[in-house]
């Protein structure tokens, strides 16, 4: 595409392999299946020494630039954020008032033959090839015993539970007399055909109602739609649900009353504490609270290597504002986010920023502001992408929920001193997958060169290199590793550095461009006399000579700190 080779710093996403990324992170300690000696697990992983260090990198860089230095919002005003750190398990209400006990459910197929399994929204032509709009037209069908003049508006097919439809949004009467605004489907609705209709209720008088007309369409399609797999239709089982939360006990018994979560996202826990903030901290609205930590989710097909983990760790900011600043705030969160990830070395054309269609939205309310993703193009997407980060006005839906579910309803609401008035503040949430994005930071990073020894290095940027530098005495003689070994004792007090005496000095740079070190320091013969080590650049391959005494001071220059 002529896109992906439009930008030289960006590997095309066609030309890395995704096995060749998987044995390099394999070989070099970056990421291994977790407990690997029995075989693993599927869809969890463990990080080693040099993948630890990138994700800690990563979530570093977040937290120092979202938390501790943030920039300035929309309104010119230096950003409020603060820090929380919740617990994975929480009181079971929550996961009701936040809709995941009765949502967070997907329609899943399995292939009969490879036994395979899907997302059924993630089928193709499962709903596609049966979905259809109904032109206008009147019928008549017979109500209890009232024939009535029917005329259908609109059908539509509950797809998903965990999906909100606002398919009502643009007709403001039909809302008004319905009473609502968006349809949140229950499990037991996917497949079903809803329709929208206007009726004829005698003397004049009409009303819209929302009715099933139709059942069982997902198992309909299931037999009908071909196994991506086989390429055959009928071998694929009907779809189930799948609740994604992972269910534990607390306490000594195992019963319905002890029943608890592994959080599936650490938003919920920001939610609960909103108000523990607002009482501890001197914060007012616009602020935001972030919050980094472990989610879990039963994930119906884990797969892409850590893309999609059933253990994964998120980085989620609510940042909470009035209602009316809802549009502004959410350009701003959507524009810095993305603007983040490039500085952090994803600046190429395999980053981009989608806004959702309308009909994607989550289970969450959203009443206009909008919802984006931020993607990266993996190689098991391209030419696709997958999600980074999304970023969304949730409304005050979560506030809300919560201020109901725990009986204070009303009580909750946030007191507005410089307008003297209460509500529910709206929220802007960006919420990022710090194992995708250390995924993407790998994919990105790795750059085939057929001149290395190593044939491949890892372009890092600096700041989410897992070494910074590598310090290499010559020979492990002469004076030469004791000099090294200062300069390993001075620069480890600020770098993540380090020292290496073994093999030949070709093998000792091999290893470092596979683990991405920016910048090596040779202590040779020359060094005994004039005090000058030579600098190996990773991405230019240049060798320059430097005073032994400036090499701080070059690192600080080159990476911070
Ligand atoms: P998807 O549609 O890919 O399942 P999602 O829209 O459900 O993702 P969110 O609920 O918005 O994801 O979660 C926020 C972020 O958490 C995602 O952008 C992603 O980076 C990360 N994330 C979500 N699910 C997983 C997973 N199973 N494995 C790794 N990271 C995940």
């Amino acid at each position: 595409m002529t896109s992906e080779s439009a930008n030289p710093s960006s590997t095309p996403a066609a030309t890395r392999s995704m096995d060749d990324i998987v044995a390099l992170c394999r070989r070099r300690g970056f990421i291994w299946q977790s407990s690997e000696i029995y075989g693993g697990i599927n869809g969890f992983w463990d990080y080693g020494p040099l993948g630890t260090e990138l994700k800690r990198n990563l979530k570093e860089a977040w937290w120092h630039d979202i938390v501790r230095c943030p920039g300035r919002g929309p309104d010119g005003e230096l950003i409020d954020m603060v820090g929380v750190d919740c617990t994975i398990i929480m009181n079971p209400k929550v996961w009701e008032a936040s809709g995941h006990v009765g949502g967070f459910n997907d329609p899943m197929v399995d292939d009969k033959e490879t036994k395979q399994r899907f997302r059924a929204d993630h089928l193709q032509g499962m709903f596609g090839a049966i979905e259809s709009e109904h032109a206008p037209a009147v019928m008549k069908f017979r109500n209890n015993l009232v024939d009535t003049t029917v005329i259908p508006l609109r059908t539509f097919i509950a797809s998903n539970p965990s999906e909100a439809v606002s398919i009502l949004e643009h007709d403001k009467r039909m809302q008004k007399d319905l009473g609502i605004r968006k349809i949140r489907f229950t499990p037991e609705h996917v497949g079903e055909r809803f329709r929208i209709a206007l009726a004829d209720i005698g003397d004049g008088e009409r009303c819209y109602y929302i009715d099933v007309i139709e059942s069982g369409l997902l198992e309909k399609a299931a037999e009908r739609v071909p196994s991506p797999y086989t390429g055959k239709p009928g071998s694929l089982t009907k779809p189930r649900q799948f609740n994604l939360m992972f269910i534990t006990f607390v306490g000594a018994v195992q019963d319905e009353e002890s029943k608890a979560y592994l959080r599936p996202e650490t938003a919920q826990g920001i939610f609960c504490n909103f108000w523990n903030v607002v009482d501890t901290s001197r914060v007012k609205v616009p602020f935001g609270i972030a919050q980094q930590g472990k989610a879990f989710r039963n994930e119906v097909t884990p797969r892409n290597f850590t893309f999609r983990s059933r253990e994964f760790e998120q980085m989620e900011i609510e940042f909470f504002i009035r209602p009316d600043q809802a549009n502004e705030w959410y350009r701003f969160w959507r524009d810095s986010r993305y603007a983040w990830w490039k500085s952090i070395g994803l600046a190429g054309d395999n980053l981009q920023l989608r806004e959702h269609e309308k009909e994607e939205l989550a289970h969450y309310a959203k009443e206009g502001a909008g919802v984006c993703d931020i993607e990266y193009r993996f190689p098991f997407t391209a030419p696709g992408f997958g999600e980074l980060e999304g970023v969304a006005h949730r409304a005050d839906f979560d506030l809300k929920a919560h201020a109901n579910a725990c009986g204070k309803g009303d009580k909750l609401r946030y007191f507005d001193q410089e307008r003297n008035e209460r509500y529910f503040p709206h929220v802007i949430e960006p919420s990022a997958g710090a194992d995708r994005g250390t995924l993407a930071l790998l994919c990105e990073a790795y750059t085939p060169d057929g001149a290395r020894p190593s044939g491949v290095f890892m372009k890092f940027h600096p700041r989410l290199a897992p070494i910074k530098a590598a310090i290499f005495p010559l020979v492990n003689k002469d004076g030469m590793p004791e000099i090294a070994e200062k300069l390993y004792m001075l620069l480890r007090e600020k770098w993540a550095v380090q020292i290496d005496v073994k093999q030949t000095i070709g093998k000792r740079y091999a290893r470092m461009d596979e683990a991405g070190t920016p910048y090596c320091f040779t202590i040779d013969s020359d060094t005994l006399q004039d005090q000058t080590v030579t600098v190996r650049h990773r991405d230019t391959l240049q060798q320059e000579r430097l005073g032994i005494d400036k090499v701080q001071a070059f690192l600080s220059e080159k990476i911070g700190g």
